[in-house]
């Protein structure tokens, strides 16, 4: 195992999706509460020769916290925990204020990270990849959870960062 890889993002991005596709499995935890289930955060990727650890920090949900809080709390933990961070963002919506938010607290952490383009699932939304060079964090990548596009490059950069 070389580390552990944290995925953050506003809500909605796709954060499970890829997290689900990446651990290779679609199984979400099922509460002991009948009818609950909550999403899985923890699992292992394993690419080519390599494997790692990996947090959806998205599933990590605090109590009675606001949500700009929250996102706040995922962020700083993705930055403790992990070597590598992957941070999806949505072609579909463009870059957000949360978007801003999230990448200035990144780019203050000097993590290596990962900018993640998700939702791309055609060539007309790939274009919006452009606008998210604004956020300071390098190339951004595009991919498509739902339809499995670009994820073995995002593992090859996520290996390359570790
Ligand atoms: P999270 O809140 O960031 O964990 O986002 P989810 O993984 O729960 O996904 C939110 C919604 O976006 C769901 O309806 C997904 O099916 C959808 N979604 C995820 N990835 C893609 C994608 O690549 N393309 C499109 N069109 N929808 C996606
Ligand atoms: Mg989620």
């Amino acid at each position: 195992i070389r580390g552990t890889v944290a995925i953050v993002g506003r809500p909605n991005v796709g954060k499970s999706t890829i997290f689900n596709r990446l651990i290779g499995e679609r199984k979400s935890i099922v509460d002991d509460t009948p009818g609950v289930t909550r999403d899985r955060i923890y699992g292992t990727v394993e690419w080519l020769t390599q494997s790692f650890h990996i947090i959806d920090t998205g599933g990590i949900q605090i109590e009675d916290q606001p949500f700009s809080e929250e996102i706040n709390m995922q962020v700083d933990i993705a930055i403790e925990e992990a070597d590598v961070i992957i941070f999806i963002t949505s072609a579909k919506e463009g870059v957000m204020t949360d978007d801003m938010a999230i990448a200035r607290k990144l780019q203050k952490s000097n993590k290596p990270v990962v900018l993640a383009v998700n939702k791309a699932d055609n060539q007309e939304l790939q274009m919006a990849v452009y606008e998210f060079y604004s956020l300071g964090l390098g190339d951004p990548m595009t991919i498509s959870g739902a339809h499995g596009i670009g994820l073995g490059d995002l593992l090859d950069k996520v290996i390359e960062l570790m």
